[in-house]
Parts: C-alpha cells; sequence; structure tokens
C-alpha cells in the first residue's frame, strides 16, 4: 500500500452503502442490482489503489461537503437518544423550558432555572 491512496470517508460510505444493496441483493435477486454491486467494489479498489491523491483527496471534499450538511442533523439526534438514557426532560409548566433531570433519583422538587417556578416529578 505504499504510495497508494487508502481508504477515506467517500470509499468507506459506498462500501457501507455497498453492504446494504448485497442485502437487498439477496432478497429481491436482482442481476442488474448484483452487477451495480460488484461496479462499487471495483470503485472502491480502483479509489484505494490509487496514486493520484490529489484527485482522489478532491473527490472525498466533494463527499463529505455534501454529507456534513446531512450529518449534523443525525449527530445532534444521536446525542438526543444518548441523554435520554441517563436523563428525563421535563418541560417547566409555567414557562416551557426544557429541563434535564438524572434518572433514579426519585420523587424530586425541580426548580425552573429560567422563571424559578417550583414543581415536583419523578425522576
Ligand atoms: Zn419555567
Amino acid at each position: 500500500m505504499t504510495g497508494r491512496y487508502g481508504a477515506d470517508e467517500l470509499t468507506r460510505f459506498i462500501l457501507m452503502f455497498d453492504c446494504l444493496l448485497m442485502v437487498l441483493s439477496l432478497l429481491i435477486r436482482s442481476n442488474f442490482l448484483n452487477s451495480f454491486c460488484i461496479l462499487l467494489i471495483v470503485i472502491c479498489y480502483i479509489r484505494m489503489f490509487s496514486k493520484n491523491h490529489s484527485q482522489r483527496y478532491k473527490e472525498n471534499q466533494i463527499f463529505l461537503k455534501y454529507i456534513n450538511r446531512i450529518y449534523p442533523k443525525t449527530d445532534r439526534l444521536r446525542y438526543k437518544l444518548k441523554q435520554r438514557v441517563n436523563y428525563h426532560i421535563y418541560k417547566c409548566p409555567s414557562c416551557k423550558q426544557k429541563i434535564r433531570i438524572p434518572r433514579g433519583k426519585g420523587k424530586i422538587s425541580i426548580t425552573c432555572p429560567k422563571c424559578r417556578n417550583e414543581f415536583i416529578k419523578h425522576s
């Protein structure tokens, strides 16, 4: 692999997409889809063994530009789901401010940091 470009984000994305297509092609048994999967693998190998680093880098940057428009939204969603495991999210009854409370503390009195309203909840 000396002097070769190797695997970048675009290559990994194509391989993941290819795996999904392979599973799909197993289910629907399409020759066209099988050929397309093989073509994607060939493209990945061509990219990984390429010595034209500047062109592969340019392609990867274009890919990252488009994927970064979508990815921050999924990152935020993943973070929210992670938070739900360890915390309860309550809304203040008067001002609707979201308040994060650790789980497993029993019945507690919560004071809203925004409007100082107090309410009791189970955590
Ligand atoms: Zn409040």
